[in-house]
């Protein structure tokens, strides 16, 4: 399906897709980016761009848009006991290795732990309503970003919020009514810098409108209605109707932290471990610089190697500088994912082997397996939130 061409019908009916009752109640504004013309909603009257085109992207680096400071660890629970406050059943994490379904080797996001393929039909199995999940996610996509960008990781937790509206559970106002709150009232984020961009999901058959949320250019999380199956030719509303939000846990943490990449806050002791056996030169004015470029590079190219060229020119590095600076802190900070992502699949389940899913295992494991031993003590503090 075209995902375009469902964004384009959709965003002619504001109204009926994306304005929940929120942006009603609290004013938001919906404006059409200056330079790429996507829709969003704001309270924030001198906006005028949209969150992958602003000036002041990731200037929550160093100087954090709240003043909370919640780790990893400290994150996940602030968003659990939320939820549950607000009647949602919190339910454990299923295994990354994804055995209920034949289509996948690995668990790729949190709505995937319900849902079960009968023939071509996928039907979902909740064990709660509404409910809150941490789903440690694998993803093998973007690999070559792992490391680079300061965001992309082969493996994260995702934050999944999900509900059937019927008597107990609800949908998109209630939705984005609890995201918003959870960001003000207890990340205390002001509502100002909570920006809400129009767009569609698009998969399995069926599809709906979506509201990603944004602060300060950090896409936190990405609310999904799912409402019709079919194509746009021809397509009904599903009896069943699913609220799938899904947000890094990797990123909450983050925003409140302000370190220069998600990496530091989320995998501290292991990356500050290996630093310092490395004996890397940190100056971390010169590596925030960096990763807030970073930012900015990628909002112009997807090309990897591209995007360092840019971040380097912008933050004022030299080749040589860059090379000997921040080289060296892109393999620490790709080591630690991989390990962890080797850390989840194996105690889950899974074998490095020559096929499929396992084949990601197997080079993984060969490439860093003498790090991995060193580190095993670390490694199973710093996964204690799935252990536990
Ligand atoms: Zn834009």
């Amino acid at each position: 399906m075209d995902k375009d061409q469902i964004l384009s019908k959709f965003s002619t009916d504001p109204d009926r897709y994306y304005k929940v009752a929120l942006f009603e109640s609290e004013g938001f504004r919906r404006k059409s980016c200056t330079k790429c013309h996507r829709f969003f909603w704001t309270l924030d009257d001198g906006l005028s761009l949209c969150p992958d085109h602003i000036e002041n992207s990731y200037s929550f680096i160093g100087d954090p848009p709240t003043n909370k400071r919640f780790d990893y660890t400290q994150a996940w629970k602030e968003v659990e006991s939320f939820f549950v406050q607000n009647n949602h059943k919190s339910v454990g994490r299923y295994p990354v290795v994804c055995r209920w379904r034949d289509d996948l080797y690995f668990t790729i996001a949190s709505i995937v732990d319900f849902q079960r393929v009968m023939g071509s039909k996928v039907v979902f199995e909740f064990p709660a309503n509404p409910l809150i999940v941490p789903q440690t996610c694998l993803r093998f996509k973007d690999i070559e970003n792992v490391g680079v960008t300061g965001r992309h990781f082969s493996s994260f937790c995702m934050i999944g919020q999900h509900s059937i509206p019927n008597s107990q559970g609800y949908w998109k106002d209630r939705c984005v009514d609890l995201d918003f709150k959870l960001l003000t009232d207890r990340f205390g984020i002001n509502k100002q810098e909570i920006v809400f961009v129009e767009d569609v999901w698009a998969g399995g058959g069926s599809f709906g409108s979506s509201l990603e949320y944004f602060v300060r250019g950090l896409e936190l999380g990405n609310a999904v209605f799912t409402e019709f199956q079919g194509d746009l030719t021809n397509y009904s509303i599903l009896d069943q109707k699913i609220i799938d939000m899904g947000a890094g846990l990797e990123r909450f943490a983050w925003v409140t932290m302000g370190t220069p990449t998600a990496y530091d806050c989320c995998f501290g002791p292991i990356t500050k471990y290996m630093i310092n056996k490395i004996g890397i030169d940190t100056d971390s004015n010169i590596i925030s610089k960096y990763f807030m470029s970073i930012a900015k590079a990628l909002s112009e190219s997807d090309d990897i190697s591209i995007v360092r060229k840019t971040a380097a020119k912008i933050a004022g590095l030299d080749e040589t500088k860059q090379d000997k600076m921040i080289s060296p802190l892109e393999g620490v900070y790709m080591i630690a994912d991989h390990l962890r992502t080797l850390v989840f699949a194996i105690s889950d389940g899974a074998l490095p082997s020559n096929v499929g899913g396992g084949y990601n295992l197997r080079i993984y494991s060969e490439e860093h397996l003498q790090l991995w031993i060193d580190l095993a003590g670390i490694l199973i503090s710093m996964t204690s939130l799935t252990f536990t």
